[in-house]
């Protein structure tokens, strides 16, 4: 990361630069070319408010002013007037500091796993929905699938499914479609290569249709997690409930 103090030099503009070089930030003077290349960390030096403050804070610098506060369009992350006490002062700076190089939080193991999912259902090749699942074990992901055609057959987007080419309205002539769902190829994927679902969550970025429950149901699957819910699924949460598996909706933020 960058760290740039801008304003006069005073004796609380070394004390915070030679702090940071102490932490292993090098030194950059205002006359060079900025480059992530040069290290990993810098401190960048210069008296005037840079006036180029948005590429500076888009280039990942984090924007401190040393000095008495002016009226000043620069937006900046910290000012630090010159009266305030040396302790203080490098404690602000590196507050800031560890938080920024923390980076943002961290996603849940809930968002973990539906991002992948997610991605999961870009593989698919079914020209309707695309849909994604992973099959989790004690937090690690022991199967994935997304919707498509059976392996070693063409692809539904190259025309091998006549259901879906056909554009079939929506849960009609479901028993003509060559497309396996997405939580169906997650479990047969599984015994395909020998690997046990019992006890696993899945977590689908739709909720299972009644074919899909049935098979997540007898596969020993424990509960499902889902992103959208399906619009006919009353008899599958039904058949849920009854089997004893947990089902639950986890809306991903940002789509
Ligand atoms: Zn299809
Ligand atoms: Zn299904």
């Amino acid at each position: 990361m960058i760290v740039g103090l801008f304003g006069e030099d005073s004796h609380l503009t070394l004390a915070l630069q030679s702090d940071l070089k102490e932490k292993g930030f090098d030194s950059c003077r205002s006359d060079q070319p900025l480059t992530q290349e040069q290290s990993q960390h810098l401190v960048f030096r210069k008296r005037q408010a840079p006036s180029d403050w948005k590429s500076l804070r888009e280039a990942g610098m984090l924007l401190v002013w040393v000095g008495e506060p002016v009226e000043s369009a620069v937006s900046f992350d910290l000012v630090l007037a010159p009266a305030q006490s040396e302790g203080e002062a490098l404690e602000k700076l590196s507050r800031l500091v560890r938080r920024k190089l923390a980076g943002p939080p961290r996603p849940s193991w809930d968002e973990y796993f539906m991002r992948i999912a997610q991605v999961a259902s870009m593989r698919s090749n079914c020209i309707k929905r695309k849909v994604g699942a992973v099959v989790v074990k004690d937090r690690r992901i022991v199967s994935t699938g997304y919707n498509g055609t059976p392996r070693g057959t063409r692809n539904c987007n190259e025309g091998g499914c006549p259901r879906c080419s056909g554009l079939a309205d929506s849960g009609t002539r479901l028993d003509e479609c060559l497309c396996s769902h997405a939580e169906e190829n997650a479990i047969t994927q599984a015994a395909y290569h020998g690997t046990s679902v019992k006890d696993g969550c899945l977590y689908s970025t739709f909720s299972p249709c009644l074919m899909c429950a049935k098979m997540i149901i007898n596969s020993g699957i424990a509960e499902v997690v889902f992103n959208v819910g399906y619009p006919l699924n009353d008899s599958t949460f039904r058949l849920f409930e009854e089997a004893g598996i947990t089902i639950r909706e986890y809306r991903l933020k940002h789509p």
